[in-house]
């Protein structure tokens, strides 16, 4: 499996810390707001990269943040009269509802930046211990970039350069630096923000150090990936190799990979062109599935153009898949023959280059382009080979393949069976007779069965309550 690493420029062979396992952060969104597309983009990338992974056996510990204390937060909740803690709280429960809607899995963890501030001002306070951090007269911290030699190596720019830019970039708080490429990790409170305690001053931390502690505690001094969208790379990518590396004393991430920036409509997307669109607002429009097909039907560090028509397209294209998946369900069931014929046999052998097509796009960078039209080149094959007289074995196969690979892309493709409530009633009714009969083994398997339908039922005083999951 070959990754483009971001830090060399170069696809690289993917050769993990630990064998079979990997340890992946992503760095989240600042929840001040619904998320937009934008936000979607390293979501399905990167959920999908972790897809991959597991499906090729390796146990992926998966931890991306939430940045929960900034400026956005901070003014929003002033603006509403609330806490931040109450703004950051409602946006990532939002958060969650969008990536469950874009079949986004949770992350193996998903800190926040202001339940870690201990661990921000221990490791702030090594980086002062070791000369690579230095405290201003206001108290605020800032990180000595000089001493860091290898500052730029990411993003490919070199110190001399970097400087003179900085130089004609003056901004307030400049004069206390001692360069002014120094970056923050702490800052003095400012009235009426939250703040935390803490040697230097009461304050909060800066941005870059949060996922520096954060990726330390998850998943330890080295890690195997971390992500993002490109606009990360610098400075906040740059700034969080300074911090880890020079207080551990170990290089951090070996593979830095970048997504490219999503723009709608060939404009950048921003809240002054009025151009913004959110997850939710697309959530309306579509199935999110179809914003998932869009986002993996391009290269992920290629620039991607939202339009209504390229959704329009894949909205077409997914529905495509979902049709010959339905048509083989529908063979499954009426299909009289059992078992796969010598011809059957042969045809499902040739169908597995499918299959290794699309391993060999995904080994290829997470080509996922490349993989769906391996996906579509099996959905034509079936279309072409399943008829009347197919087997169920043949018919299955085809079926399982296609809905296998589409779910490491976590595309869902298997219309689920709408089960209706006169149905849910029925079986309900027949569990409490299985119940007073003493039928355990019935009452279960009924339990099971609507459970598999996504109703979830509830055995309480008034009787049984259900839910649909
Ligand atoms: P933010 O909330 O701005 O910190 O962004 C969270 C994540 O979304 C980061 O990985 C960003 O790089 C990414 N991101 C933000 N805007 C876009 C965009 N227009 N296209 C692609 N990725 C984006
Ligand atoms: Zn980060």
């Amino acid at each position: 499996m070959k990754i483009f690493n971001t830090l060399t420029r170069r696809k690289e062979e993917f050769v993990p810390l630990e064998e079979g396992k990997v340890r992946m952060y992503v760095c989240g969104p600042t929840v001040y707001n619904l998320i937009h597309i934008g936000n979607a983009r390293p979501m399905i990338i990167f959920d999908t990269v972790r897809r991959y992974m597991e499906y090729k056996g390796y146990e992926v510990n998966f931890v991306s943040n939430f940045t929960d204390v900034d400026d956005k937060i901070i003014k929003k909740a002033i603006e509403e009269g609330v806490s931040a803690d109450e703004v950051s709280s409602r946006y990532i429960a939002e958060c969650k509802k969008d990536m469950a809607g874009m079949n986004v899995l949770p992350a193996t963890t998903h800190p926040q930046a202001t339940r870690e501030i201990d661990g921000m001002i221990e490791m702030i306070g090594t980086l002062i211990e070791k000369g690579y951090a230095y405290v201003a007269a206001d108290g605020t911290v800032y990180f000595r970039v000089k001493k860091f030699k290898e500052y730029g190596k990411l993003s490919h720019k070199n110190l001399d350069d970097l400087q003179s830019g900085f130089r004609s970039l003056q901004v307030s708080g400049e004069d206390q630096k001692e360069d002014p490429m120094d970056f923050v990790l702490w800052k003095p409170k400012k009235e009426g923000e939250p703040y935390w305690t803490s040697p230097w001053c009461n304050g909060r931390p800066g941005w870059h150090i949060e996922c520096s502690v954060m990726a330390k505690k998850y998943l330890g001094e080295e890690i195997d990936i971390h992500a993002g969208g490109e606009d990360l790379i610098f400075p906040h990518h740059e700034n969080e190799i300074a911090q880890s590396e020079c207080c551990n004393g170990k290089i951090f991430a070996r593979y830095w990979m970048h997504n490219g920036f999503l723009n709608i409509d060939n404009h950048k997307m921003s809240k002054s062109l009025g151009n913004f669109r959110t997850v939710r607002e697309i959530g309306q429009q579509y199935d999110l599935q179809v914003l998932r097909f869009f986002m993996l039907n391009a290269h992920y560090r290629s620039p991607l153009n939202f339009s209504a028509d390229l959704m329009e397209a894949s909205k077409n294209a997914l529905e495509r898949i979902v049709e010959a998946v339905s048509r083989l369900k529908d063979r499954i069931a009426a299909s009289s023959t059992e078992t796969a014929g010598e011809e059957e046999k042969a045809l499902l052998g040739e169908a597995e280059n499918f299959t290794a097509k699309f391993e060999e796009a995904m080994d290829d960078d997470f080509n996922t382009a490349d993989a769906l039209a391996a996906v579509f080149e099996l959905v034509k094959f079936a279309n072409t080979n399943v008829t009347e007289n197919s087997s169920k074995e043949f018919a299955s196969a085809l079926f399982e393949q296609i809905v296998k690979l589409c779910d490491v892309l976590g595309l869902i493709v298997e219309k689920k069976e709408e089960i209706l409530d006169k149905e849910i009633e029925e079986l309900i009714a027949k569990r409490q007779e299985a119940r007073k009969a003493k039928d355990f083994t019935k009452a279960d398997e009924i339990r099971n069965l609507l459970l598999e339908k996504g109703i979830i039922l509830k055995d309480t005083r008034e009787g049984v309550k259900w839910t649909r999951a």
